[in-house]
C-alpha cells in the first residue's frame, strides 16, 4: 500500500478512468497517480511529438474529457480554444494520432504526447507536417532577411480539399 493509497485504483468502478485530486507536493512530484493541474479555464497544456521522427507537431490545450477520453481510448484528442469544442484528432482530416506514449510533467500541469500520425503524416490544419514549419531569425541572423523561414518545402495535404468549408480554426 503505497502513502496515497485510499484512491490509489487507477480505475474506477465502472472501468471508466478516475483523476485524482492533488493532496501535496510529493504525491504530485513523486507519486504514482495522475492528479493533473488544470489552469482557470479547465485546460492542461499539450506538447505532442513524432514518435518516429521526434519532432514536435503541435502543441494543443486538453480539457479534463479531452484528457480523459485521450487515456481512455489511446486516440489523441484536444480541446479547441477557438472552436470551443473536444475534437478527436483527425476527425475530418482522417490525420488520427495514435499515442505511443503520454508522459505528465513534474508539477503535471503538461502533457507530452508520442503519436503515430495516420495517413500522410500531417498534424498541421494548414497542411504541414508540424505546426512549426517555420523558424524564427534570432541573433546574428536577424539581419538576413525576413523574420520567418520555412523549414518544411511543401504541403503534404490540401487543407482546402480535406476540410472544404470547414471554418479555419486560426483566431486573429
Ligand atoms: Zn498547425
Amino acid at each position: 500500500m503505497d502513502q496515497y493509497s485510499e484512491t490509489s485504483h487507477s480505475g474506477a468502478e465502472d472501468g471508466r478512468l478516475k483523476l485524482h485530486g492533488r493532496v501535496s507536493v510529493a504525491q504530485v512530484e513523486e507519486g504514482v497517480q495522475l492528479a493533473p493541474r488544470f489552469d482557470s479555464d479547465g485546460l492542461i497544456a499539450c506538447v505532442t511529438t513524432d514518435v518516429t521522427s521526434g519532432d514536435v507537431l503541435m502543441v494543443g490545450y486538453m480539457n479534463r474529457e479531452a484528457l480523459e477520453r485521450t487515456i481512455e481510448t489511446g486516440d489523441a484528442h484536444y480541446w479547441s480554444r477557438a472552436r470551443q469544442v473536444l475534437w478527436r484528432k483527425g476527425a475530418t482530416s482522417g490525420l488520427t494520432q495514435s499515442v505511443v506514449e503520454m508522459r505528465i510533467d513534474d508539477d503535471q500541469d503538461a502533457v507530452w504526447l508520442r503519436v503515430r500520425v495516420a495517413g500522410s503524416g500531417a498534424s498541421c490544419h494548414v497542411g504541414y507536417r508540424s505546426c512549426f514549419y517555420r523558424r524564427v531569425r534570432t541573433g546574428n541572423e536577424r539581419s538576413a532577411g525576413h523574420d520567418l523561414v520555412f523549414t518544411e518545402e511543401h504541403k503534404t495535404f490540401d487543407p482546402a480539399e480535406v476540410y472544404g468549408d470547414v471554418a479555419n480554426p486560426t483566431v486573429l
